[in-house]
């Protein structure tokens, strides 16, 4: 129960005649208005216009590494589906037809759409296989080609192998070198980084890469 002590009771203020017209408050908005216009400009028009710097360390698109022999570097271990948040990771994994490991993923599937993009999965990878690029345009026209399969997170390996994504905390080795950190421009300049291709009917296809990968990525 609300005792009487504890009510505010809020007096309406009595406006004056040159208040109850509402011209000063419509007129501190119009200044409100001006200022905004004339002060420096926080927003860009994206993507015609894009900023100068992007976060290195910001978790985007994932991307599925692959060894230097070209086979792709997961050894279906499940710590990534175990520890993800959003149980959006899913891994069927098989023997593998290599000696040096005791299996591989030969389904390896990401909902980009529920990922929350923690980054728990990369850092509990024990083999550096599933990392989180910086890329954050990615597009689909529907809810299934936002689910990456293996293929396609492996294509995003080879358009972005140049990039040593960068982790958080930062582990000691990695270095960044990172289109996206590069001063971009509006047009006609280099093009950042994008999934458009890998989300959309037509994309490029994969290329195998040579040696005992090939049949088996
Ligand atoms: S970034 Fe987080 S939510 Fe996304 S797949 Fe990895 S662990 Fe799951
Ligand atoms: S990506 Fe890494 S953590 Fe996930 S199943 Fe493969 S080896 Fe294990």
């Amino acid at each position: 129960m609300i005792r009487d002590e504890d009510i505010i009771r809020i007096r309406e203020p009595r406006l004056r005649l040159w208040e109850r017209c509402y011209l000063p408050q419509v007129l501190r908005g119009l200044w409100t208005a001006l200022r905004h216009v004339l002060s420096r400009k926080l927003t860009v028009t994206y993507p015609e216009r894009r900023r100068k710097t992007y976060l290195p360390r910001h978790r985007g698109l994932h991307r599925l590494n692959k060894d230097p022999l070209g086979r792709v570097k997961c050894v279906a271990c499940f710590l990534c589906p175990t520890i993800c948040p959003a149980r959006c990771i899913h891994v069927v994994g098989a023997p593998a037809p290599w000696p040096d490991r005791e299996k591989y993923p030969v389904r390896f599937d990401i909902d980009e759409l529920r990922c929350i993009y923690c980054g728990m999965c990369e850092e509990v990878c024990p083999v550096d296989a599933i990392e989180l690029t910086p890329i954050f345009e990615m597009v689909g026209l529907s809810r299934a080609e936002m689910i990456f399969d293996k293929e396609k997170l492996l294509a995003i390996y080879e358009a972005t192998r140049d990039i040593k994504p960068m982790k958080d905390p930062k582990i000691v080795g990695y270095t960044v070198d990172n289109p996206c950190s590069k001063p971009a421009r509006s047009r006609g300049g280099p093009a950042p980084l994008r999934a458009t291709g890998f989300g959309m009917p037509g994309a490029a296809p994969l290329t195998p890469p040579p040696g005992p990968g090939r049949d088996a990525p």
